[in-house]
């Protein structure tokens, strides 16, 4: 995330957190995915869109009170809880910082059942760079 932005809107998928949609001053979006690695323990992110809608509209999501509804990337009614806090083990001002992430695509590995940095894969995995 640069600085200027103001995180908007950030989904859940089973209680994990799973997309944030950031904002800068101009009103322009960023949609980022997060996965969740368990070789390293942390999440990977990745900018994977910019515009505002939830992955999935099932899903859970927290809001800034000020914002409109969010869409559903599959063009589905939004169905999900609207969350009133954020949940403690994910504050807002560390989600793409410090141990909480690191900015990588992620690829899955069938053999590890884990989510991978593109730039660090497992020994299953090719180097994408
Ligand atoms: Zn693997």
């Amino acid at each position: 995330m640069k600085p200027g932005h103001t995180v908007v809107l950030v989904e859940f998928s089973n209680g994990r957190l799973f997309s944030v949609v950031t904002m800068n001053i101009e009103g322009h979006y960023d949609h980022y995915d997060f996965v969740w690695c368990k070789r390293d323990k942390t999440f990977l992110w990745h900018r994977s869109g910019g515009s505002f809608y939830m992955e999935w509209g099932q899903n859970d999501y927290w809001l800034v009170k000020w914002h409109k509804k969010p869409k559903d990337g599959g063009g589905k009614k939004v169905t999900g809880e609207r969350l009133k806090k954020m949940p403690k083990k994910y504050p807002l001002d560390d989600l793409f910082i410090g141990t909480n992430g690191v900015n990588d695509e992620a690829e899955f590995c069938g053999k590890c059942k884990d989510w991978l940095p593109s730039g660090d894969p497992c020994q299953h995995q090719e180097r994408s760079n």
